[in-house]
């Protein structure tokens, strides 16, 4: 067999050309990680020439055997990793995930309520030409002005007045806990089932340093790369009772053959998350993203107008608000880009600035977690940040901190034993 690099030279070299730059630079974008290789090797294996629509047990091919393994050691190692009475490990993506569990719970035309984009909801929670907001009427809480935190009273009077059959908790950009039990309270109220996104904070709850939505929510959907650590894809945890209406969504509902090597990573991945190792790199995680919260708070900082939503974080990101600085959201992200920090622009609530430039930066600290940083390197790549947002910053200063990340991605190497697709 052809080895890639003979077989296709110009996919081998882009692939080198993005080894060595996840190797180079600083990893800080929130919703991103380094699966570990034992992950990207059940990826790449047999299972993607695998047909296996159906369920384990119940296929609608022959010679399943072995994937039925797979697939039902990922849905127990799920089930037990989050408390949940019954898991759905087929959804492609944490978007198609969203897409069934909706289809499985409400009916087009009805109404759901879930947090505004603009404040750092998802897509899927009823973004306006999604299929999110194309399929359902849309009702969006938002952030409170004076403190930037989810304000129940609001999700409260909105759900009665809008009468929703369908609430959504979760992120994409929120620094603190939601209070889950207070959604249900609300979700009961009204009548509406209560659905928690957790794509951004799984890894977080799967370590206990994060409150658990299973056993407030009906239905639970999280992505498996994120905090979580595994390969790109999405996960629907519910209760026992609504797992046949889900499993149908998701197939034949939405989805055809289910990719079963993603299905062996996600299995891999959840393995890995059951461990202390795991739990010790999010704590790690969120350690970093104090540090980086503290030093974006001191007083240089503050004096030149940035500052961070809702003062400080709970979680594995921070949100910068430029909304008081000369800097913008885009050129915020471009300096970090040149210093080699990859960052994302993300509007802030209350967005002075169009959303191509914004006026916030999304930072945060599980990839650099799972590289290995502890507090000590935390509190550099915090300082080499907060220099590169002050004013003054030019080709000198920037060459300067570029020598800076590079100390750090030396003393870190990443995956040191993966020899790349060159002869
Ligand atoms: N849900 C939340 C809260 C997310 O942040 C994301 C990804 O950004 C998704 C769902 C969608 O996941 P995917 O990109 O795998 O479709």
């Amino acid at each position: 067999d052809t080895p890639l690099a003979i077989l296709d030279p110009e996919i081998a070299v882009a692939l080198d050309a993005e080894l060595a730059r996840q190797r180079g630079t600083l990893e800080m974008i929130a919703s991103e990680n380094f699966a570990p290789l034992a992950v990207m090797e059940a990826q790449g294996s047999v299972l993607t020439n695998k047909y296996a629509e159906g369920y384990p047990g119940r296929r609608y091919y022959g010679g399943c055997e072995h994937v039925d393994v797979v697939e039902q050691l990922a849905i127990d190692r799920v089930k037990a990793l989050f408390g949940a009475e019954a898991a759905n490990v087929q959804p492609h993506s944490g978007a198609q995930a969203n897409a069934a569990a909706m289809v499985a719970l409400i009916e087009p035309g009805d109404t759901i309520l879930g947090l505004d984009l603009a404040h750092g909801g998802h897509l899927t929670h009823g973004m306006r030409i999604n299929f999110s907001g194309k399929l359902y009427r849309v009702a969006a809480y938002q952030v409170a002005q004076s403190d930037h935190r989810v304000d129940m009273e609001q999700v409260r009077r909105l759900a009665h007045e809008h009468r929703p059959k369908l609430i959504i908790a979760g992120w994409s950009a929120y620094p603190r806990q939601l209070d889950f039990a207070a959604f249900r309270a609300i979700a009961d109220e009204v009548g509406a089932y209560l659905m928690v996104d957790m794509a951004h904070f799984a890894g977080l709850v799967a370590a206990g340093l994060h409150p658990n939505p299973v056993p407030h929510a009906h239905v639970v959907t999280t992505t498996t790369h994120k905090t979580l650590g595994g390969p790109r894809g999405g996960v629907i945890l519910s209760t026992a009772e609504l797992a046949k209406k889900i499993n149908s969504a998701v197939f034949p509902g939405q989805q055809g053959g289910p990719l079963e090597h993603v299905i062996a990573a996600k299995a891999v991945a959840f393995k890995v998350a059951a461990g202390e190792d795991f739990a010790e790199r999010q704590r790690r995680t969120l350690a970093g993203a104090r540090i980086l919260a503290d030093r974006l708070l001191s007083a240089d900082v503050a004096a030149a107008g940035i500052t961070v939503l809702t003062g400080g974080t709970d979680v594995h990101l921070v949100l910068v608000d430029l909304r008081d600085s000369d800097l913008d959201g885009q050129q915020g992200e471009d300096r970090l880009d040149q210093v080699g920090i990859t960052v994302n622009r993300n509007a802030v609530p209350f967005d002075p600035r169009p959303p191509m430039v914004s006026s916030g930066i999304r930072i945060g600290t599980p990839a650099l977690a799972t590289r290995g940083f502890g507090d000590e390197e935390f509190r550099e790549v915090a300082d080499i940040i907060a220099s590169a947002l002050l004013p003054g910053f030019d080709d000198a200063v920037a060459e300067g901190l570029r020598a800076r990340v590079r100390a750090l991605t030396d003393r870190f190497p990443l995956y040191p034993t993966h020899e790349g697709h060159q002869s």
